[in-house]
């Protein structure tokens, strides 16, 4: 989602803001702008054609006035009014000598709006953002400094920001605060920065603070100072990153998704690396729960949104079946507001890739407030829902730039399964012995993922055939379910084609009136106890016409005989599967968009860390 860029102290203030901006650009954005404290007065570009609004920015930069050391950048999600320039950030206020960016929603902005106008402020975009800067005109009209004309206006809003105002009348300052969405800081020698997210940073300094809810940081050359916006001073824990430049940049792929996916084998070891103790035990990150803890569980529940929901589904086997506990699974922005049955047994998983996803986030913290013991899945140390939560299980996928999700998202299964045998452990629902036959089947995955992405040329044949279908059903059973709906939403996310995931036995309830001749059906066959049925599944949309695509376990006649295009991948133990099925389908889906001509790595209307309710 939206991306904030700032810096103050450095003579090439502007490098440092579009560069930034062009890391930032992976989270998904319609429009760009940025604004310097040019000595005096405000310089200010804005554009907003979509996707290239960035490289639009670089060239409308080339005449910034080069005094400037301060200024900050931005990256708009549109929520509140179109993208336009006249809506994109900067937003100014009447003077013209305040300047806002902001990440997030002021939920109030028309009463505070509709006041403003009545003081005699005139509001020009349709954002909901404006208001801040007006705000804290209004302020310093009365004699505030931009400090504490920030602090103040934050008191008047709701809903949830990460902001970052500079002024004219104090060009080497930059205030900064957050509320529910992200924003990182950065210290120099000479200058400080801030942005929403790592990747902007990297390289640029390894001395990285977090900025928490509630926040409002000051940043001066060489100097950041933290307080609430009570006015507490606060000492802002550093983060801890070890991800290098080079794993956020595409290091001679065509995109950042060729080179995600050839990373999966990678991702899937590293989060599997020195788990299991050599007592056979096995270990979380930042593990504040203990054994005890983990025994008195009685039901897990497991929240996250988009492919992290996936991962999450799949992990409810994992559990049920190793564990013997009960696991339910909900899209995190339903959770919140359905009133579930919670409690201090009850242990709430949140899976976010970001760990700053706002609906993952805000329902961890319903899950708490309930009185349950809470662990969060992620991919970014440090991030929200880390530090949220009584324990961390971080999948070390490295950056994923790629708005799609994919080697976090087999990251995210193999954590999680690990979840589910440290469950298990403690429970004692699985013996050592089980639990070593089903680490090593977990150790075998990369290589298996290694062979898959070896057959790439396979699968760009099925989608070159397929390439005038428009209508795709992936149905699969058991733990082929949920590797129908990622199939599915790669292909709704990556080509815009229409998509549908269901489990194959629920088709013939409504969805099977669909099939036609014409229609792709994507079957997830890899051999599992229910393979028989699948069968019967398969050629009843067979018998209306359907083309029949089949991901199906090397060897498999009975699948060759039955699909008009097999996706071979070889056969991994029943409930680890997944981890290697998807990877034909993410293929699949990015061979697709490609020859449909869709820039893969950003997707139009997507955003890779959702910032918003
Ligand atoms: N709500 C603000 C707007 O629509 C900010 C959106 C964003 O996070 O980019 O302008």
């Amino acid at each position: 989602m939206c991306g904030i860029i700032g810096a103050t102290g450095l003579d090439d203030v502007v490098d440092l803001l579009v560069e930034g901006l062009e890391r930032l650009e992976y989270r998904g954005y319609d429009s760009a702008g940025l604004v310097l404290t040019a000595p005096g007065e405000l310089w200010r570009v804005r554009a907003a054609d979509g996707t290239r609004s960035v490289a639009a920015l670089r060239g409308l930069a080339a005449s910034a006035p080069r005094a400037a050391t301060t200024g900050v950048g931005h990256t708009r999600w549109a929520t509140h009014g179109h993208p336009s320039v006249e809506n994109a950030h900067p937003l100014f206020d009447c003077t013209g000598r305040v300047a806002v960016v902001h990440n997030g929603i002021i939920e109030n902005h028309t009463e505070i709006g509709e006041r403003l106008e009545a003081a005699g402020h005139t509001i020009t975009s349709a954002t909901d953002t404006e208001v801040l800067a007006h705000l804290v005109e209004e302020q310093m009209a009365g004699g505030l400094s931009l400090t504490e004309a920030v602090r103040v206006t934050l008191t008047m809003v709701e809903g949830s920001f990460s902001i970052a105002v500079v002024s004219a009348d104090e060009p080497e300052l930059l205030v900064a605060a957050r509320r529910n969405t992200p924003l990182i800081l950065g210290l120099t020698d000479g200058a400080a920065l801030l942005a929403s997210d790592i990747p902007a940073l990297l390289g640029k300094t390894d001395r990285l603070f977090v900025l928490d809810d509630d926040q409002l940081a000051e940043l001066r050359p060489g100097s950041v100072r933290v307080t609430t916006l009570a006015g507490a001073e606060v000492e802002p824990p550093a983060l801890s990153i070890d991800w290098d430049l080079a794993a956020a940049q595409k290091g001679g792929y065509e995109d950042f998704m060729s080179k995600e996916i050839r990373e999966q084998p990678r991702a899937v070891a590293d989060t599997l690396l020195d788990r299991h103790r050599p007592d056979g035990s096995l270990t979380l990150d930042e593990a504040r729960l203990s054994d005890d803890d983990l025994r008195r569980i009685n039901k897990v529940y497991i929240v996250a949104c988009g492919s992290s929901y996936h991962a999450a589904l799949l992990a409810k086997y994992a559990i049920e079946h190793w564990a013997r506990v009960a696991a339910e699974v909900d899209i995190a922005s339903e959770f919140r507001y359905r009133d579930p049955v919670l409690d201090a047994t009850t242990l709430a998983v949140g899976v976010s890739q970001s760990g700053e996803s706002l609906d993952t986030a805000l329902a961890l913290r319903e899950a708490r407030q309930r009185g349950a013991r809470v662990l969060a899945v992620t991919n970014v140390v440090d991030s929200s829902i880390a530090r949220d939560a009584d324990a961390v299980l971080y999948t070390r996928a490295g950056p994923e730039i790629c708005v799609a999700a994919t080697k976090t998202l087999l990251a995210q299964i193999v954590a999680l399964e690990l979840l589910a045998l440290t469950l298990a452990q403690v429970r004692g629902t699985l013996s050592a012995d089980e639990i070593d036959q089903i680490m090593e089947s977990l150790h075998r995955l990369p290589g298996m993922i290694e062979e898959v992405l070896k057959r790439e040329k396979e699968v760009d044949e099925v989608a070159q055939a397929l390439v005038a279908a428009r209508d795709f059903f992936y149905l699969g059973r058991n733990v082929g379910f949920p590797v129908a709906l990622e199939g599915a939403l790669k292909l709704k996310e990556l080509s815009y084609l229409h998509a549908e995931g269901y489990p194959a036995g629920e088709l013939k309830h409504g969805p099977i009136a669909l099939i036609e001749p014409g229609t792709v059906v994507v079957g997830v066959a890899t051999r599992n106890p229910l393979w028989d049925k699948f069968q019967s599944n398969i050629a009843e949309v067979k018998s209306r016409g359907a083309t029949i695509v089949l991901v199906a376990n090397d060897g498999d006649e009975r699948a060759e005989a039955l699909a008009d295009h097999v996706l071979w991948v070889p056969a991994a133990d029943q409930l680890l599967a997944p981890v290697v099925d998807i990877v034909p389908l993410q293929l699949f889906a990015y061979r697709l968009a490609r020859l449909h001509g869709h820039d893969v790595d950003r997707p139009r209307n997507l955003a890779k860390t959702v910032t918003v309710e």
